[in-house]
């Protein structure tokens, strides 16, 4: 615990008090950078490009529409899009009005989608024309959405027998965007992003105005992400899914210009944009990354702008690093988190690395990485007492900070633990600081930069007639890093041989969970591990099947 001064015995300071606002950041690129493009491939097909004075102008309009349409402060609005401008313009139109840009990830389970949006209560969902199947299927089950609104012009909008659609650009054509930002307390809610925990529902980081300010700022600095108006910024990680890294906010903190890829997200697709926008650094999941590695080796092309990407949501491979650096493209190791808008640590050498042989160098940066300035780091036992950083002992990894969650939205209990939030990841922190990650204490398993709930698969699993205990567990998969794998204890009695069950259990899956999650395979066992409390041990299943093989 630190000590405190009680503010009768401070003199206190003459400085401006002046709110971190989300929309000050676009009026700064607007004042500074107004004439610097942003790029977009939209879902029609087609490259859309305009400024950042053309999207601080719409996005006062969509200030207006959401008046218009009686949305208020506090109030939830949520987005199923891809990364584009007019998403851009709802990040800041919804924020900056005081209302919460909640942010919605198409790739969950259609049960959990209408979960979190009636957990969140969204007034209004604007979504991608590709979605609309998705929504018409959501309707019924999300009675607080009042409109429907789709981000297309009048001449692309689908018909839907089902739902009231209303066009997005109709709708800001409408408005003349004279409106003033307001100014209210940084500590204002302004955007809403679910992350699949271990107790199989999404729970909700709502962040605030503050928290995503000195997020963007921290961020962007040099040795962090290093952003600034000299760069061509494509951000490739999904603005769905933890603010893709920051940043739509850190770009026009910095003025950078962004280059959004939208719904195409393979090897070439991402070539051809990096090298017509001239883009010099993105940011995204290894997944993504090794479409476009094998594109480019398959087809001997050659980057000339692009320089650096930043790899995180799981662990960047070796070889990843390696294969980047033949193509002159310098690979930057981050970690983070939902709970913490996300970034938390970058991997970077400082002067005294420089001189240090390569090897070395790789060693450092292929850890996670120390800690952005504004947040703190300690690894504890399993009786929470604090280990030493000392690259070599490993334990729970504790955060705390300015933009870490202190609660999970209108959730009774808070996950804190003595003001430290427990991250789930289990890691090792050298002298330097330097956070290694080892293993995850939390159940899910990450697969292509996106969750799935071990917990929801166990249930499953376990209605299956012939299952009598199941536990799922993470196996390593070249493409995806992480699959699901079912270990499985059989009912006494059941004779059917392993293979036609094995092919039965995956079957019981369809229709139950999203398809992506269905278990790559089932392994049988006639013992589980238990702790003392009956838990499934996960700990000793990953060591059993540490070395299993996943049919390609
Ligand atoms: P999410 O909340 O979906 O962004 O997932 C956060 C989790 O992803 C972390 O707690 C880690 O388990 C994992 N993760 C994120 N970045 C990395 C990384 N660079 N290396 C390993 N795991 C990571």
């Amino acid at each position: 615990m630190h000590p405190t001064i009680a503010p009768s015995a401070l003199l206190m300071s003459q400085m401006m008090s002046q709110p971190m606002m989300i929309s000050s950041l676009l009026t700064h690129a607007k004042n500074n950078y107004g004439t610097t493009e942003i790029v977009s491939r939209r879902t029609e097909g087609d490259i859309h490009r305009y400024t950042y004075a053309d999207c601080e102008q719409r996005a006062r309009q969509v200030a207006q529409m959401l008046s218009r349409l009686g949305v208020g402060p506090g109030d939830r609005v949520g987005t199923l899009a891809w990364n584009g401008y007019r998403h851009l313009e709802l990040y800041y139109g919804i924020s900056g009005s005081g209302s919460v840009c909640h942010t919605i990830n198409p790739r969950l389970f259609e049960e959990q989608i209408s979960y979190i949006i009636n957990h969140a209560e969204d007034k209004v969902i604007f979504f991608d024309v590709s979605f609309l199947a998705l929504i018409e299927k959501m309707l019924p089950q999300c009675p607080t959405v009042q409109h429907w609104i789709c981000l297309s012009d009048a001449d692309n909008m689908p018909a839907s027998d089902f739902v009231k659609l209303a066009c997005y650009e109709t709708l800001i054509a409408e408005e003349q965007g004279d409106y003033d930002w307001p100014v209210f307390d940084e500590c204002a809610a302004s955007a809403l992003c679910y992350t699949s925990g271990t107790t199989g529902r999404p729970k909700g980081a709502l962040y605030s105005h503050r928290s995503t300010v000195l997020h963007a700022y921290a961020s962007a600095l040099p040795g962090s992400l290093s952003i600034s108006s000299a760069e061509v910024i494509m951000p490739v990680v999904p603005m769905f899914h933890v603010n893709a890294w920051g940043t739509p906010y850190s770009c026009p903190m910095t003025g950078a210009k962004i280059v959004f890829p939208g719904a195409k997200l393979d090897g070439e697709s991402l070539f051809e944009l990096i090298d017509s926008e001239r883009v010099t650094m993105s940011a995204g999941v290894p997944t993504i990354w090794a479409g476009l590695l094998q594109y480019v080796k398959e087809n001997k092309r050659t980057f000339h702008t692009f320089k650096r990407t930043v790899i995180g949501g799981s662990t960047c491979p070796a070889a990843m690093m390696e294969s980047f650096r033949e193509y002159g493209v310098q690979v930057v190791h981050a970690w983070g988190m939902t709970e913490l808008s996300p970034i938390g640590t970058v991997a970077g050498l400082k002067a005294a690395d420089l001189s240090k042989p390569r090897a070395e160098q790789d060693h450092i940066l292929q850890k996670q990485g120390r800690s952005l300035y504004g947040i703190e780091m300690k690894i504890v036992d399993g009786e929470g007492q604090q280990l030493p950083n000392d690259g070599k002992a490993f334990g729970d990894l504790l955060v705390k900070g300015a933009w870490v969650i202190n609660n999970y939205f209108r959730a009774e209990q808070s996950p804190l633990v003595d003001g430290w939030f427990p991250t789930g990841d289990v890691s090792t922190i050298d002298a330097d600081g330097n956070m290694q990650i080892t293993d995850r204490s939390k159940d899910v398993i990450k697969s292509g930069g996106e969750w799935i709930s071990s917990i929801d698969i166990e249930n499953v699993a376990v209605a299956h007639p012939a299952v009598l205990i199941a536990a799922c567990i993470a196996v390593h998969h070249p493409k995806w890093d992480e699959r699901p794998l079912l270990v499985v204890v059989k009912k006494p009695g059941v004779t059917q041989d392993e293979d036609t069950l094995k092919k039965d259990i995956q079957t019981f899956f369809e229709g139950k969970v999203a398809k992506w999650w269905i278990p790559d395979d089932v392994s049988f066992i006639d013992k589980m591990p238990l702790t003392a409390t009956g838990k499934l041990m996960k700990l000793s299943l990953r060591e059993m099947f540490k070395d299993h093989r996943l049919e390609q």
